[in-house]
Parts: structure tokens; C-alpha cells; sequence
């Protein structure tokens, strides 16, 4: 069902999004009986506590680029806190968000606690987003619908937690395992057929080291296995619609009239299907369109970079601040960067790697608040404060 709603491949929708999501539901089922409040000393005879409650109704909208993950990053926090939810599937991935309202149901949750509808964005979300009785909507998605939703959201000043694009720097120093390097971009960029808020689409490289790294990296990206999703041996599959096909193709055109130099793909791939060629561009410069803004496709940019202190510089000049990456063998340079680079996840050789345990969100325009682990959960209550006076002996 989930190659049928997505066309992402077998062995990803198996492992990044079916896998993935059970871990998730297990996870915050075991916070449904540890959120608790705190006692706190207090001055005079009172006796405070504080109790975690549940928000209440919470509205949340989700994309299309992880359908059952999505869902499950979002359901999970809200159940596990005691809040009903009213979820907006995507309208491109109906159906596996439809298929686990149907098993909330068999499982034997309360009528009225999750409920899940298909629906367009501006109408069904929308609703969600204006509805007085909502108190908090949760949105995955892209920046620009993310501006709509705070602004919507105003009028009747719902929490908002937002989870928004990102232009992720991927940087690579001159002491970096060259292979790994090479493995870990192109895992970072075109997991996913590059439909990952956190990809990492911008690969910045030491001058060093870069005519190897290129090389090396349209090497891979050739081999990379593009076609039938449904077959076991295959890496990439469509993009989600052809509006996407046709915004990505747009990008190619955008980096080859500002001079940046494509070395592989850059097509449609075949002739039926959504399918893009994986594409690979050097020579990419930080004024270029294809460097500001995110492509949602498999098109990696590399750049060239002389210090480090331009590469976080540059990393930084950006007005998304989602992930970032560095791959070296020197630990102490690793933490420096990652300290340095204004991003809410900073991988060091590696790329991708989420956990439920561990928080996920944007600094800047990549958004607002933290999805995952105890950080996650903060987002689903509200805190009350109780005092009690004591009694005094003589009073
Ligand atoms: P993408 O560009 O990845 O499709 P969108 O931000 O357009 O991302 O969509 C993400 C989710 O937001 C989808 O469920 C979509 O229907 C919903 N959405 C789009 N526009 C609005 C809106 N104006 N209000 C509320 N939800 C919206």
C-alpha cells in the first residue's frame, strides 16, 4: 500500500517508513504513564504541585514525503499525553494514513479520539488550522504554507508547532574518509528521491579534496538503480506527481542558465512516470537559485570551499536552518562546526539518522518547536500549576 500511495521503493517504504513508524507508536507508548508534573517547594506554608494535562483537541496536517512515519511522529506525542486529534492527510498520500484510522478503530480507541480525514489543503486544513475548538495545530510541510498557517493560526492563538524546508549544508573537510564522504552525500541528497525536508542538498567541499569528491560522487550517483518500485533492487523511484517533476526539471534549467555545471542527469528518466535522472551539479556558487532554495528532488549541488570558517559561513547564510552535516576524522574540529552551524540537527559522518528518542526541528524558517523524544511531548501539554495552603498548628 505505501509503494502504491507514494511509489517509494519497497526496501525504503519497509524499513524508513513502516519500520520506522511501529518504533515510533512503541516509543510514545511508553511516555503514556511518565509524563508527570513536579512538587515544588514553594515560599510560606503552600504546598505546590504542577500537572502535565493534555492540550485538548489538536489539529495536525501532514505531508506526503513520509505518509505512516508523519502520522506516526504526530499521533504518537498526542495520544501518549491524552489528546484527541484531528489529523488532514495529504492529499497526494491518502491511503495509508486511512488505513490506520481503520486500525485506531479495530484496536479500540474511544469514537471521536483520532480522527483522520483526506481533504485539500486550503479547505480541510484550513478549517483545521480557523477552528475555535482546535487549541493546537501541528503542521509538516513547506515554509511558504507554514507563513499561512501561523498567520491563521493567530486568530484564535492556537499553539503552533511547525515543521518546515530546509537547504541543508552537507561539509565536507580535507581530512574526511573520501569514501564515506562520498556515500554519506549521496545518501544524504537522494534517499528518498531527495523528498526529505532534512536532505542535504547543498554539499560543500574543500578545495583540496574537491576534484576526487566530485568524480567519485557522479561515479555513484550513475549507478544508482532508478526505476519499477516494486522490485527489491531498486533505489529510487518517482517523484510524487508530475507538478513536482516538472518544479524539479525547473530547478536543472535554473542551475544550468547561472553557469553551474552539470556533470550527470538532468532529465526526465524514461518516458512514463515521475521518474528524474539523479543529477549531479558542481561549480555551484551561493547566489544560484539551486543553492537558496529547496529542490524537494535528486539533484545534489557541490561547492568549493578554501577554510572552514567560509564553509560555516557560508553554510550559515541561509534562511533555513534545519540540518547540516560534517564529515572529518578530527573529533575536535567535528564539534566546533557542528557548535557553529545554526541548524537543529548537525550529523558528523553520517547523514539521516533519526530517532525517536532524539528531537527533530528548524532553526530560522525550517520552524518552530522540536518533534520526538521528552522535547516532542512538551508540545502536547499544557502545564497547571496547583497550590495548596497548609493549615498552620495555630492558626
Ligand atoms: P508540499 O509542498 O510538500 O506539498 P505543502 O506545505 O503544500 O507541502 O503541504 C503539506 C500539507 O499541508 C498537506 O497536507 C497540504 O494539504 C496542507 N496544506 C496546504 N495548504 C494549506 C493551507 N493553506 N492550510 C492548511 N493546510 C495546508
Amino acid at each position: 500500500m505505501l509503494i502504491w500511495n507514494s511509489g517509494k521503493p519497497y526496501m525504503m517504504s519497509y524499513y524508513a517508513d513502516l519500520e520506522l513508524s511501529i518504533k515510533c507508536y512503541r516509543y510514545f507508548a511508553g511516555w503514556a504513564d511518565k509524563n508527570h508534573g513536579k512538587v515544588i517547594p514553594l515560599d510560606g506554608s503552600y504546598h505546590c504541585y504542577t500537572r502535565h494535562e493534555p492540550v485538548g483537541v489538536c489539529g495536525q496536517i501532514i505531508p506526503w514525503n513520509f505518509p505512516l512515519l508523519m502520522q506516526a511522529w504526530k499521533l504518537g506525542p498526542a495520544l501518549a499525553t491524552g489528546n484527541c486529534v484531528v489529523m488532514k492527510l495529504a492529499e497526494q498520500t491518502p491511503l495509508s494514513g486511512l488505513y490506520v484510522a481503520q486500525l485506531t478503530k479495530e484496536a479500540g480507541f474511544p469514537a471521536g479520539v483520532v480522527n483522520v480525514i483526506p481533504g485539500f489543503g486550503p479547505t480541510a486544513g484550513g478549517a483545521i488550522v480557523r477552528h475555535p475548538g482546535i487549541e493546537k495545530v501541528a503542521f509538516t510541510g513547506s515554509t511558504e504554507v507554514g507563513k499561512i498557517i501561523q498567520a491563521e493560526a493567530a486568530a484564535t492563538l492556537k499553539r503552533v508547532t511547525l515543521e518546515l524546508g530546509g537547504k541543508s549544508p552537507n561539509i565536507i573537510l580535507k581530512d574526511a574518509d573520501i569514501d564515506k564522504a562520498v556515500e554519506m552525500a549521496h545518501f544524504g541528497l537522494f534517499f528518498n528521491m531527495g523528498q526529505c525536508c532534512c536532505a542535504g542538498s547543498r554539499v560543500m567541499v574543500d578545495e583540496s579534496i574537491y576534484d576526487e569528491f566530485v568524480e567519485k560522487s557522479v561515479e555513484r550517483a550513475k549507478k544508482r538503480v532508478v526505476g519499477d518500485p516494486f522490485k527489491g533492487n531498486t533505489e529510487q523511484g518517482p517523484q510524487i506527481d508530475e507538478e513536482q517533476m516538472q518544479k524539479i526539471l525547473g530547478y536543472v534549467g535554473s542551475g544550468k542558465a547561472q553557469g553551474a555545471q552539470l556533470l550527470t542527469g538532468g532529465n526526465r528518466h524514461g518516458d512514463t512516470g515521475y521518474f528524474v535522472e539523479p543529477t549531479i551539479f558542481s561549480d555551484v556558487t551561493d547566489d544560484m537559485k539551486i543553492c537558496q532554495e529547496e529542490i524537494f528532488g535528486p539533484v545534489l549541488s557541490i561547492q568549493k570551499f578554501s577554510t572552514v570558517d567560509e564553509a560555516i559561513d557560508r553554510a550559515n547564510k541561509n534562511s533555513y536552518g534545519l540540518a547540516a552535516a560534517v564529515q572529518t576524522r578530527d573529533i575536535g574540529q567535528a564539534i566546533a562546526v557542528s557548535n557553529a552551524l545554526r541548524a537543529g540537527t548537525v550529523w558528523i559522518n553520517t547523514y539521516n539518522v533519526l530517532g525517536n528518542q532524539a528531537p527533530f526541528g528548524g532553526y530560522k524558517m525550517s520552524g518552530i518547536g522540536r518533534e520526538g523524544g521528552e522535547y516532542g511531548l512538551e508540545n502536547y501539554t499544557e502545564v497547571k500549576t496547583v497550590i495548596t495552603a497548609i493549615p498552620q498548628k495555630n492558626s
